[in-house]
């Protein structure tokens, strides 16, 4: 078996010479007074090996990593009824682009760019009486943590400054993809995306991706062993926006990244792995954080491929 501890430390002092090099997100101002020179990773072994370095157990806002919860959650309620919805195309564009919406009336191209995600996030809406507490009684029973929480500061300040957001969702509204009150939807979203979790956390959380849908940790189901696959076919092509190409070409694992400096990924049938570095390259994507993987797959001689 790899030696993952060792492969961490190794993969640490490999990458620590590209801090600097990225930036932390500052259009989320509350983000922007993030320490850049964070960085911790954590991989979890489906045999229950925990192996962790640096901040990994700091926790951070994980912004677009909440799409893979909120997606598992209206994908297992909905199933093939949401493909109406949204489509299962990686964009080629950046994460908050406007720009296939109107010729595509409406109907985001995956679950995993922030058009995707309002309106996952609208589905829950109309599922559910109160979103926030079942977003955060999955989130908290998929990372074993119970102390898992929003933080309402920044949840407030992507509200104030997220007219972008504001603009998909009110588009969408107009072509009747979103069924709720805008307002609403967005309140949910910017709550999903201000979670404080761990790469511990993350890593733990993610680990039903590559148990075939169920949770490790209590035996719990989550998604069809076929929705968990179609899951991980849409990390791997759409998890990492308009660098997902890269991503699978130099890493080869599903996965999703946040703007909050986390990528969390998964390799199935027998690992998740979660790196947290706050310094974004120009795709919204952390920068260490794409080199750690690379460098995991690597090392590890583990992908999918
Ligand atoms: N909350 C962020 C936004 O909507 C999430 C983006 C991301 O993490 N890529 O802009």
């Amino acid at each position: 078996m790899a030696d993952y501890q060792k492969h961490l430390e190794e993969i640490y002092q490999e990458t620590i010479h590209l801090q600097g090099k990225g930036k932390v997100a500052d259009y989320i101002p509350a983000l922007a007074e993030t320490e850049p020179t964070k960085y911790g990773i954590t991989v979890c072994t489906l045999d229950g090996g925990l192996y962790r370095v640096g901040d990994a157990d700091e926790t951070f806002s994980i912004q677009s990593i909440s799409k893979v919860f909120t997606f598992a959650m209206v994908f297992n309620a909905m199933g093939d009824k949401l493909w109406k919805r949204m489509g299962k195309e990686p964009s080629g564009t950046s994460f908050n682009s406007l720009i296939q919406l109107e010729k595509e009336n409406g109907i985001p191209r995956n679950p995993f760019i922030n058009a995707g995600a309002l309106v996952c996030v609208d589905c829950l809406v109309s599922l559910t009486k109160n979103p926030l507490k079942e977003i955060l009684s999955f989130v908290r029973k998929l990372s074993g943590n119970p102390k898992v929480n929003y933080d309402s500061v920044i949840a407030d300040s992507e509200r104030k400054t997220g007219f972008r957001n504001a603009a998909l969702a009110n588009f969408m509204k107009s072509f009747g993809n979103i069924e709720n009150d805008v307002e609403e939807v967005l309140n949910a979203y910017f709550h999903q995306c201000s979670l404080m979790m761990s790469c511990t956390d993350l890593a733990k959380a993610f680990s039903f991706l590559a148990n075939g849908g169920v949770n490790p940790q209590t035996g719990e189901r989550h998604l069809t062993e076929s929705q968990c696959k179609r899951m991980n076919a849409l990390l791997q092509t759409c998890g990492m926006y308009d660098e997902s190409g890269e991503f699978a070409f130099s890493t080869g694992l599903p996965g999703k990244s946040g703007v909050g400096g986390g990528i969390a990924a998964v390799l199935p049938r027998s690992l998740s792995i979660c790196s947290w570095a706050p310094e974004l390259n120009s795709y919204g994507n952390s920068l260490i954080g794409m080199k750690a993987m690379e460098l995991f797959t690597t090392k590890t001689g583990i992908s999918i491929f």
